[in-house]
């Protein structure tokens, strides 16, 4: 990729983990977000279609400067072992191994919903909660035989000469659980840096996932905020503060209303209550990017993946200044544009 103006180029827009009716024109691939930083690509999220969008957006593996994961929901990982897999096969590994950093280990299962009437077993109970670093490992070893093929016969690297996954250490002494307290009010802590940029995370609120983060990635040539999946929280106005683009989240709670709205059914009311504490609304998407002052806010992770974008488009228009509903590979720069104007 040759050098260019620093720009977000947003690879999937639907959240969710769903393959999204395409009626409407909700044909949108799964949450994934390629910042391009002097022609180096760093990847948010590999939600469904992920490996697809990169080729499709003319971003190689060599370009590839990482990969950041805000959570472990699928609709967010779905296609890291896509990209891996099929990835390997256009990697130089002179370049150096690719980084895959996200949430470490939960520590301990989420609480049992009370609605529960009989107690649910938990999948893979030696092995409830994996991070970032035991995920990709997982997920590596899941695919051996297809990969022992390409190591020993066709002397192929392994994935752990092009990967390094790790997972995201949160900083002691802030009263972090993943229980009780998921998103202690703190400061933004460093969670990678290389030549080009830094990244900066917080902890968002997304329960009962946890630890969920929101990511800040700043360069010379400007900053931008990426919320993840997270209700409203103080957390993400302090990491988006003054950036040039802040892409966050949105939900239409009248389709979790419409969708879930029948309440003598405990899996509905439990999906509806789960949507209501971990999302934010198009309206409270545009309240934080007000308070945190950014420069432009840029919705994506549109839930439902199906939902029209004239419908979106409607409820960014009751908005002053209206947010941009995002498309598929649709690309905006983020120069530092109101400093150069002061
Ligand atoms: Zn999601
Ligand atoms: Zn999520």
């Amino acid at each position: 990729m040759t050098a260019q103006q620093a720009h977000v180029v947003t690879l999937g827009t639907a959240g969710g983990p769903r393959w999204w009716d395409p009626v409407d024109g909700g044909n949108r691939a799964g949450i994934a977000t390629a910042v391009v930083v002097g022609g180096r690509a760093y990847l948010v999220d590999a939600g469904i279609g992920a490996g697809r969008q990169l080729q499709r957006a003319g971003i190689a593996m060599d370009d590839l400067g990482g990969i950041f994961l805000t959570h472990l929901h699928s609709d967010h990982t779905t296609d890291l072992a896509n990209i891996a897999l099929f990835g390997m096969f256009s990697r130089d590994p002179q370049l150096g191994r690719i980084p895959i950093v996200g949430p470490g280990d939960r520590g301990e299962l989420p609480p049992v919903s009370p609605r529960a009437t009989i107690a649910p077993q938990p999948v893979a109970p030696h092995l409830p909660t994996p991070g970032t670093a035991d995920m990709f490992r997982l997920l590596m070893e899941a695919h051996a035989t297809d990969l022992n093929d390409r190591v020993l016969d066709a002397l192929r690297p392994a994935p752990r000469d092009l990967f390094d996954a790790r997972d995201i250490a949160i900083p002691g002494g802030i009263g972090y659980h993943p229980n009780t307290c998921a998103t202690p009010a703190m400061a933004p802590f460093t969670v990678f840096e290389d030549d080009r940029v830094r990244v900066d995370a917080t902890l968002v609120e997304h329960p009962p996932i946890a630890p969920a983060f929101g990511f800040r990635i700043t360069s010379d040539e400007g900053s931008i905020a990426i919320s993840g999946d997270t209700a409203r929280t103080a957390n993400m106005v302090r990491l988006a503060e003054g950036a040039d683009l802040l892409l966050h989240e949105a939900i239409d709670f009248d389709w979790v209303d419409a969708q879930y709205g029948d309440t003598s059914d405990a899996t509905a009311r439990a999906s509806r209550d789960h949507h209501r504490k971990s999302h934010t609304s198009v309206l409270e998407a545009a309240a934080i990017a007000r308070e945190a002052d950014v420069g432009q806010l840029l919705l994506h992770h549109l839930v439902p993946g199906s939902t029209a974008l004239a419908r979106w488009q409607a409820l960014a228009a009751e908005l002053d200044p209206a947010p941009v509903i995002t498309q598929d590979l649709a690309r905006y720069t983020f120069t530092r544009q109101r400093q150069l104007a002061v």
